[in-house]
């Protein structure tokens, strides 16, 4: 037989692979099947009203996905209701036993199974089967309990998955007090409990012994506050270490440990519960000043407990930044982590964290104040993405809300001055645009920014938990226009879809997604989401006077677009029955499906500009996914073929006689602009932190 730690450590090796092979669970039970010389191990996850069958290794392979065992009844359920293990020798002498019939149970005689645990609830069962009447010992119930923390959160990352379409609760919006970015693992730190324990039994071991004990703790401590306070430039930091080092001698928390002691307490206990009591008192005075003592007090008695115990206060690891979220933050240890450790910290309920925050604010740590009961609904909140300005947190957010959100934010001064325009060096004009997901980057364009050439409506859904409704895109839309003054505003009709799918549109999730259902494809079967979505365009556009401009994504044939032309058309003719006279927009479409390319000069017919979005194209035509980095060297605009479809794309936008912009990434690089404006592209449009180094580059 294998030994546990050997099959622990293939299950963690399993578990480490990143490619999500959906075969990982059937791997594992085989794995603990062979350690374990059981005949069956299977893995069953709890369901509303079942527990369904979703990895095995010994029956067949047709019942995997599809068996249901219905809860209230059998082994299985015994075992997710007591969140206990359950070894038997024999199974069918069990009052809970439960013939599965048509898998072949019958065959089967000794029995173990072991609760998958989350958060002290079971989401699942892994059991083992033999042909045998068998006893496992201590040690194989050890290793079907460890294999069981090991997948938890596999199984529980599926069960997500599988509860995803219904309505989950995505954000909060708290108070945003420290503005800033961050997007990390979570660390809860909510009970006072959890870093000071004050109802162990264990009483002193006589006064005299804690006594001492409990003065070295003191002396340790102010040891340990002078030195940080002399390491730290931090000048807030500095001033709470002082705050502290005063706390730590005031008479009232000696007098009060010393009652304690004489109580009969161990030092422990006399410090946890006489900080207690200081920090109560403080916050029942109304002052909000005084009040917010009560953490302080909170943080020393720590600082004096983890003293005593000989133990650290845990907080983030070690392993990056991460969110600290917690109800009784510790400055020290804030102090002590620094940046390096925390990414972001979430603090419930207000007016108690004056110093934490003074602390955040001067360390630029991201923060957001939330109330005990929006905590509730970051529960299960495994990742957060925090904006410390707005005070939305995201919960779980996918990998493309993270990377816009800080692409959106990376701090990139644009020069306001006007230095001229852009040329080639043959005096040829270089038209620079900005491409933007979320209104605020529009915000403060410098005059050298002559359009925004893109706008990707579709994070406006991205930072909805249900799909926004006219007015409130149209307000979005609005304060582009008013950002832009004058200048041409491209918005893209809702691209989503392939590997963007917002959290009200979970629906959109399909096999081969890229290839699939999505962009207009998807749209033009949807006339309840295009209309509003054109209307609200054109209403922020009338209402603000904007130069709007409509851009269809995705586009592969003909007809998409001829149909999106007739939907525009209705939509003016409905406005116009409302008595509004609406400008028509200028229709562009975007070239980034191969088959678009040979419908340029046929599609001039119903558009007024082209706009090349070359990370799909790129994407489409080398046949190489965009988001896999195994294949990334294809996914390159380096190569002759892609070069040779970009020339034929300018050549035609100029049979055609309409203009052509550039707005997928290829634009905002450096070689790649430059390789553009070779083969004949003057319309750039770019990322807000690569405008400023290109308008370096072409300003003469
Ligand atoms: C593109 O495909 O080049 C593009 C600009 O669109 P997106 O990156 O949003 O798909
Ligand atoms: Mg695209």
């Amino acid at each position: 037989m294998k030994k546990p730690i050997e099959i622990a450590n293939r299950v963690a090796a399993l578990l480490s692979r990143k490619d999500g092979r959906p075969g990982i669970l059937m791997d594992i039970c085989k794995q603990v099947a062979e350690g374990l010389k059981a005949e069956v191990a299977s893995l069953y996850v709890s369901e509303r009203d079942s527990y369904r069958l979703v990895a095995n290794f010994g029956f067949e392979s047709v019942h995997v996905g599809k068996l249901e065992i219905e809860k209230g009844l059998g082994l299985i359920h015994h075992i997710a209701t007591t969140a206990r293990a359950l070894c038997l020798r024999e199974a069918t002498s069990h009052p809970a036993f439960y013939y599965v019939k048509g898998i072949g149970e019958e065959k089967y005689h000794g029995f173990a199974g072991v609760p998958i645990l989350r958060r002290g609830k079971a989401i699942g069962v892994l059991d083992v089967q033999f042909r045998r009447e068998h006893d496992c010992t201590l040690e194989d119930v050890a290793l079907l309990e460890t294999v069981a923390q090991q997948i938890s959160d596999t199984v529980y990352a599926r069960l997500k998955k599988k509860t995803a379409p219904r309505r989950v609760k995505m954000r909060v919006t708290g108070r945003g007090v420290v503005p800033g970015i961050f997007a990390g693992k979570v660390v809860r730190r909510l009970l006072i409990e959890e870093t000071m324990a004050a109802d162990e039994e264990g009483a002193g071991q006589g006064y005299e012994r804690e006594k001492r004990r409990l003065h070295e703790a003191h002396r340790r401590t102010q040891q340990y506050f002078d030195s940080l306070r002399g390491q730290t430039t931090n000048h807030e930091a500095s001033t709470i270490l002082a705050a502290h080092l005063t706390m730590l001698n005031d008479p009232m928390l000696l007098r009060k440990e010393d009652d304690l002691l004489k109580k009969n307490c161990s030092a422990e206990q006399a410090v946890a519960l006489a900080v207690r009591e200081i920090a109560k008192a403080f916050e029942g005075i109304s002052d909000p000043y005084i009040r917010q003592r009560s953490m302080d007090v909170l943080d020393v008695g720590r600082r004096l407990y983890h003293m005593l115990t000989q133990s650290d206060e845990q907080g983030p690891g070690s392993e990056g930044p991460q969110v600290y979220l917690a109800r009784h933050p510790s400055a020290t240890m804030l102090i002590e982590g620094g940046t390096a450790r925390f990414g972001a910290l979430v603090l419930v309920e207000e007016s108690l964290y004056g110093h934490v925050i003074i602390l955040a604010k001067s360390m630029g740590v991201p923060t957001v104040v939330i109330t005990s009961q929006q905590l509730k609904a970051l529960e299960d909140a495994d990742h957060l993405l925090v904006d410390g300005e707005l005070g939305t947190l995201y919960i779980d957010p996918s990998e493309i809300l993270v990377e816009n959100y800080r692409k959106s934010h990376a701090e990139e001064n644009l020069p306001q001055e006007d230095l001229g325009p852009c040329r080639t060096a043959d005096g040829h004009a270089i038209l620079l645009g900005m491409n933007a997901a979320f209104p605020r980057e529009v915000q403060n364009l410098p005059p050298w920014v002559q359009e925004v050439g893109l706008f990707r409506t579709e994070f406006i859904y991205f930072l909805s938990d249900h799909i926004p409704t006219e007015s409130e895109q149209a307000a979005q839309y609005v304060k582009i226009f008013q950002a832009a003054g004058n200048r041409p505003v491209t918005l893209r009709i809702l691209d989503v879809g392939g590997d963007k799918c917002p959290p009200a549109m979970q629906f959109l999730h399909e096999d081969n997604p890229i290839l699939g259902n999505r962009s207009i494809r998807f749209l033009l079967k949807r006339s309840d989401l295009f209309f509003p979505q054109l209307k609200a365009m054109l209403r922020a556009q009338h209402e603000t006077q904007g130069n709007l401009r409509i851009l269809i994504p995705m586009v592969s044939i003909y007809e998409e677009v001829s149909r999106i032309r007739d939907h525009l058309a209705k939509v003016l003719r409905d406005f116009r029955k409302e008595d509004l006279r609406l400008k028509a927009p200028e229709l562009g479409v975007m070239v980034e499906v191969p088959s678009a390319v040979g419908l340029i000069g046929k599609l001039a017919r119903l558009v007024d500009f082209y706009s090349v979005g070359t990370n799909d194209l790129i994407q489409y035509y080398m046949a190489s996914d965009r988001n896999n980095s195994r294949v990334s060297y294809l996914c390159r605009w380096h190569h002759p073929a892609l070069l040779m479809l970009l020339s034929e794309i300018s050549r035609a936008c100029r049979r055609a006689n309409r203009e052509v912009n550039i707005c997928g990434e290829m634009a905002g690089e450096m070689w790649g602009s430059l390789v553009l404006l070779g083969l004949g592209f003057r319309r750039l449009s770019m990322d807000r932190k690569t405008l400023a180094r290109h308008h370096r580059l072409f300003k003469h």
